[in-house]
């Protein structure tokens, strides 16, 4: 086997990186390639080449498969990774560069394609006596025969666009009553996404699992698998913590759907990595799903686990060679988790956040800890691809050890400028539910209340700190008597100075006394207390607060409207306060008054609008619903109020921060 001299990576981001990374280690020269929103990203700086290819929407850029093959003609790169998503499973593209006389990092185009359409794939599978759903994928469509169908399967039953992908043009259905309804609108959506009304009908599983297994084949014939990942905790049916092996899997079962996996890759002649998903009762019966043609953006936990470099067997069989190791020289060592740090809102129905990264501090990487990011600080997350921050992986003992070693790297983890869910992973990797094994598709949903606990008022820790970074801040470091600086912190001539937040709706205000011992005295909400406090050379401020002394971070941001918020992170908690400055008076209106009108959040469409000019709405009321970055988006009133005006219509692109509805002044 003769290895890659140069590879082109044709993606972006965390994978690009990833990729990137392991092609330097086994020597081999990479292209980057990039869009206009990617000209400074990181995986631009780590290659050893880039190329510009276009506008910053993916369709421009990172999807023009053919404009790729000619960067990678021109740079002499012999082989195309293509990471996951974008062109990964696009046997066009695959078909072109093997046309091109580029070697495409992935299985044949054939295998692509076999895998493409759900109810094709489990014609095959059928075939292969692979386990499968109990449903109906014929190629009759008529609504009788697919209701009849589902009556013989059983309700409840869902219905599954074929072309389907990312959870579109998918219903349940609880009765035959409801059957005919959601069969028009499954077949609508999945029209309207996939060009293509094809559906099929199986057994809705209530408390399922979602447990998939990695395969790898070379092209000497051989095929294995390197055991299970269990992704069963999701959100919209998309992936947010992932682990292997999977919680109580007894080595039997790992045996039978491993062998299940590979004889699924064995008939569709596939090479290379490849993902066959199962979903899987309670009782551990599992049934086939679909196969991911790809590299999976899980397959980290299968690489902590065996102790292998996934990226490289991919280059290695791309490459001709044979499978580093055979089935029986694999083993698991240990216990693997991933979560995925998202710019989103989980409050707000994970609604993606975008934004410059104005402060990141992601866990440090160590014998049992691996970050896999395409950030830095500094760097904007844009609406035109996933909002992925980093990816952190913790590789410990046993499960129990993973999951308290990664709540605690969740709660450390440090991200101003964007909204992310790290505290929704850390409360998943605290709960107890989950941490003693109960693990289905319907986590979440089912434990929300506990999950997404809303933060209360702040307490005196919180406003100490933010208090006493004001004042640090105010005083430059290292003055020897920071109190005779004449610098306008000192606002009043009493020997005190009061410091003033809003946290919400609540006025918090801080009296502040310098003692001769250079400490201070804190008047808080909660009482008084004595504080010293010290800027470390990394920006760590040094706190001691009564008989308490700990680190934290404090990062000050000018907010759109103008008010100044600090965000603390001391003891695994972050805290948002909004500094009310005496001096400036339209500064407290403004936040006082809120805004009087709704904006977009995000580039998008408005696909529906629930009310019009002169209704009256109250707080939480939905607005309208906003498709961007392929997912729909509710937009809420934000306090009661009249509408004044609705600016646009249904079908029309609106751009981020557009006004969208606006309120009659509350007077
Ligand atoms: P997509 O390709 O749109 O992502 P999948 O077929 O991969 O759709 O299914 C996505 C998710 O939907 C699964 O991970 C699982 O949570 C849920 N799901 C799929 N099939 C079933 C089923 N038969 N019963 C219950 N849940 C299912």
């Amino acid at each position: 086997m003769k290895m890659f001299n140069k590879i082109l990576i044709a993606n972006r981001g965390e994978i690009a990186c990833r990729v990137i990374k392991t092609a330097r280690k086994l020597g081999i020269k990479t292209v980057a390639v990039y869009s206009d929103a990617d000209r400074n990203a990181r995986h631009v700086a780590m290659a050893d080449e880039a190329v510009h290819i276009g506008p910053s929407a993916a369709r421009e850029s990172y999807l023009l498969g053919d404009r790729i093959i000619e960067v990678a003609r021109r740079t002499g790169a012999e082989a195309v990774h293509p990471g996951y998503g974008f062109l990964s499973e696009n046997a066009g593209f695959a078909e072109a560069c093997v046309k091109a006389g580029i070697v495409f990092i992935g299985p044949p185009p054939a295998a692509i394609r076999a895998m493409g359409s759900k109810s094709e794939a489990k014609k095959i599978m059928e075939k292969a006596r692979v386990p499968l759903v109990p449903g109906y994928h014929g190629d009759d469509q008529s609504p009788e025969l697919l209701a009849a169908e589902a009556a013989r399967i059983g309700f409840p039953v869902l219905i599954k666009a074929a072309a389907g992908g990312g959870g579109k043009g998918m219903r349940v259905v609880e009765s035959a009553e409801k059957f005919a309804d959601a069969l028009a609108g499954a077949k609508r959506e999945a029209k309207a996404s996939f060009a293509d009304d094809h559906v099929l009908v199986e057994k809705y599983l209530t408390r399922p699992r979602h447990i998939e297994i990695q395969v790898f084949a070379d092209g000497h014939g051989d095929c294995l698998y390197l055991f299970e990942r269990d992704c069963s905790i999701q959100r919209r049916h998309q992936k947010v913590i992932e682990e292997a092996p999977a919680p109580d899997m007894d080595p039997a079962r790992r045996k039978a759907m491993g062998e299940a996996a590979v004889a699924a890759a064995k008939a569709i002649g596939y090479v290379g990595a490849g993902t066959v998903e199962f979903i899987a009762d309670q009782d551990g019966t599992f049934f086939f799903m679909e196969m991911n043609t790809r590299l999976q953006v899980e397959h980290p936990v299968t690489e902590a686990i065996t102790g292998q470099d996934l990226v490289e067997w991919q280059l290695v069989v791309a490459a001709g060679g044979k499978m580093p190791l055979a089935q029986d020289q694999l083993t698991i060592d240990g216990h693997a988790v991933e979560v995925r740090l998202y710019a989103e809102d989980p409050a707000r129905n994970f609604l993606p956040s975008t934004g410059t990264l104005l402060h990141l501090r992601l866990p440090e990487e160590s014998a049992h800890v691996r970050v896999d990011t395409g950030v830095r600080q500094g760097d904007t997350v844009t609406p035109f691809y996933d909002p992925m921050i980093a990816k952190v992986i913790v590789h410990d003992r046993d499960r129990t050890s993973a999951l308290r070693r990664m709540a605690a790297l969740m709660g450390a983890t440090e991200v101003v400028g964007v909204t992310t869910n790290a505290a929704l992973l850390k409360a998943l990797c605290a709960h107890p539910a989950f941490v003693g094994g109960e693990v289905d598709t319907g986590f979440i949903e089912r434990h929300r209340d506990e999950l997404f606990v809303k933060a209360g008022p702040a307490d005196d820790r919180a406003i100490a700190v933010a208090t006493l970074a004001r004042i640090a801040e105010v005083q430059p470091a290292g003055a020897a008597d920071p109190w005779d600086q004449k610098n306008g912190f000192r606002l009043l001539d009493t020997g005190h100075d009061e410091v003033r937040w809003k946290d919400g709706e609540r006025d918090i205000v801080v009296i502040v006394r310098r003692r001769r011992d250079g400490t201070l005295g804190l008047e808080l909400p909660g009482g008084s207390v004595e504080a010293t406090i010290r800027r470390h050379d990394d920006g760590a401020l040094g706190i001691v607060l009564g008989s308490d002394t700990f680190e934290a971070r404090v990062v000050r941001r000018t907010l759109n409207d103008g008010a100044i918020e600090y965000t603390s992170f001391a003891g695994g908690e972050s805290r948002r306060l909004l500094l009310v400055d005496p001096l400036d008076v339209t500064q407290y209106e403004a936040i006082a008054s809120g805004d009087a009108a709704v904006r977009s959040p995000l580039p998008g469409k408005i696909i529906d609008l629930r009310v019009k000019a002169g209704d009256s709405v109250s707080k939480g009321q939905p607005l309208l619903v906003l498709e961007a970055m392929k997912m729909e988006h509710t937009l809420s009133a934000p306090a009661d109020g009249k509408v004044k005006s609705v600016r646009y219509a249904v079908g029309e692109q609106v751009t981020e921060g557009a006004e969208l509805i606006e309120f009659e002044d509350a007077g």
